[in-house]
């Protein structure tokens, strides 16, 4: 990881510029990258887009993002004023050669103009179906062969399953070398995801215990509040087993159960990943039904609020077969890891809205006390929660202040708000700067994606090839199907959560 290097001169090209992706996260992360002094001297941004705008225009709905979303809430009119001196915006068709002529006469300006040569980040926030369209066109205008100065930042989804996973990185890699292409999945870009690899490798406390002779079971649940949206139609094709397990949970996952890395490279890191990966037990169609669950919600009442099922949102079939809600249980056949159960579960309209890696620890090998006294018992846990509340807990026993002696579990806390008095810098943040300096170590490498593709594909198939008979089969506002709490309960678990505190909103 390159932690102290500079970014050198930096273009970005913007592809899809005036989408939401850009005002959302892109041109805040890349202001509060400027505000903290991390952007380079000489940088510029160019938006692309087919809708006509000017300079002025383009970069007035660029600050209605930024005030809108960033962290740092409305944009000083000075440091705006600085900062957008750098934006301008091309009107350009992904599909013309001509217009990436273009850009390619923009980038040659700053070539000559500036101290040194610029790296380029051609970044594609855009319909993955231009994806292959872009690569080739920048290819043509030779806009893709500096190996070292060059960059291109894919973002998900990467594939709709394995087939055309593998095609896409065929066609990428014929025309950038892996070391060019920045596969984003904004999830290791989180604080708290980060952290795991420090809160690992940085202590001499959990590795010895981090294995199948302490750790009883593994949980990671990701739940949304939120429904699709105005993003019905886009989901419908797509669901929550390539939406979220696929890239975020999966890499999650390969964090938590990775063997120790020699050091911080980027490969070394990304090598251990893909051998969590690799070592996966994969799904044989007949335990598909015991080991998965899959959800659809139905309507409810959300905060008073009557909220409507899935099939009856803007973009969504009627009869629609996608789910909303997955639960699986993961083995990984190594040495360190048989016979642990990982649990992994997702879902939209769900009754909080929370990322939780929950590792529970074996019991002790005797208890000594009276069962009177440890009616709470709990076995020691340790709960990484990635939001909202970014924290790190240990669940341990501890005495009852008084004159029995009466067991009961506390946390052990560490919180990200109470230790650090900085703001949080945004996923995209994070991202953003290591693409600009070269660092591919939270960026998804080729083969993981199409590992983590293969090992999710019998259980797409066989969910695609059933159409359910049971959605809908959870309430908004609920904690998902019955038959979720089932996979776990069967083998004496349940699922964890983080109760929200008084006044919080959900
Ligand atoms: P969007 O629909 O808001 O924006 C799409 C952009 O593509 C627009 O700028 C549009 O002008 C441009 N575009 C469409 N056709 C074009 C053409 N022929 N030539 C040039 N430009 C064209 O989409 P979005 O939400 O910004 O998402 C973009 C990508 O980012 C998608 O791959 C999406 O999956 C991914 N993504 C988005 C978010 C998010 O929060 N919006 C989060 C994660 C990933």
């Amino acid at each position: 990881m390159k932690t102290n290097v500079k970014p050198r001169p930096t273009i970005f090209m913007i592809f899809g510029g005036t989408g939401d992706l850009a005002a959302r996260k892109l041109i805040p992360a890349l202001f509060n990258l400027f505000l903290e002094k991390y952007m380079p001297k000489e940088f510029a941004i160019i938006g692309l887009g087919r809708t006509s705008y000017s300079d002025e225009s383009f970069i007035k709905t660029l600050l209605e993002g930024v005030n809108k979303y960033s962290r740092s809430g409305k944009a000083d009119k000075d440091k705006w004023k600085e900062f957008s001196s750098h934006i301008s915006y091309l009107t350009s068709d992904v599909n013309d050669e001509k217009d990436y002529k273009k850009m390619s006469d923009f980038i040659e300006k700053c070539e000559n103009e500036w101290s040194e040569p610029p790296v380029i980040i051609h970044y594609l926030a855009v319909d993955p179906k231009f994806f292959p369209i872009i690569a080739s066109n920048l290819a043509k205008v030779k806009l893709a062969d500096n190996t070292d100065r060059t960059r291109i930042v894919v973002e998900k989804p990467f594939g709709h399953d394995l087939a055309s996973a593998k095609e896409l990185n065929i066609l990428l890699k014929s025309i950038f070398d892996e070391t060019q292409i920045y596969r984003i999945d904004h999830y290791l870009g989180k604080e708290t995801v980060q952290n795991m690899l420090a809160f690992r490798f940085a202590n001499a406390l959990f590795e010895p215990i981090w294995n199948r002779n302490y750790i009883e079971h593994v949980q990671i649940s990701v739940t949304e509040d939120i429904g699709v949206e105005d993003r019905g139609g886009y989901y419908d094709g797509s669901g929550a087993l390539r939406d979220m397990v696929q890239n975020h949970i999966l890499q999650v996952l390969c964090l938590v159960a990775m063997e120790p890395p020699v050091n911080f490279d980027a490969e070394e890191i990304r090598n251990r990943k893909v051998d969590v990966l690799r070592a996966m037990r994969p799904f044989a169609n007949e335990e598909i039904r015991f080991n998965t669950v899959r959800g659809q919600y139905g309507d409810g009442w959300v905060q008073g609020e009557k909220v409507e099922g899935y099939r009856e949102e803007t973009g969504v079939d009627p009869e629609s077969n996608t789910e909303t809600f997955a639960a699986l249980k993961f083995f990984i056949d190594n040495w360190r890891w048989q016979n642990v159960p990982f649990y992994v579960r997702t879902g939209k309209r769900m009754h909080q809205k929370s990322s939780i890696i929950s590792i529970q620890f074996k019991d002790v090998p005797h208890l000594i006390f009276p069962s009177q006294s440890s009616e709470s018992w709990q076995q020691n846990r340790l709960i990484i929660s990635i939001q909202p509340e970014m924290s790190i807990r240990l669940q341990v026993q501890a005495k009852r202040p008084g004159l029995d002696m009466t067991l009961n579990p506390v946390d052990m806390v560490f919180n990200y708000d109470g230790t650090y008095e900085n703001d949080t810098p945004e996923a995209y943040e994070t991202l953003l700067l290591d693409a600009m300096k070269g660092d591919q170590t939270l960026f998804m490498r080729g083969d993981q994606v199409e590992t983590a593709w293969d090992l999710l594909m019998p259980v797409l198939e066989n969910w695609e090839s059933r159409k359910s008979i049971s959605f809908p089969n959870y309430s908004s506002d609920s904690w998902g199907p019955e038959t979720a709490e089932a996979l776990i309960a069967k083998d004496g678990f349940h699922w964890f959560t983080l109760p929200i505190k008084k006044g919080e909103k959900k």
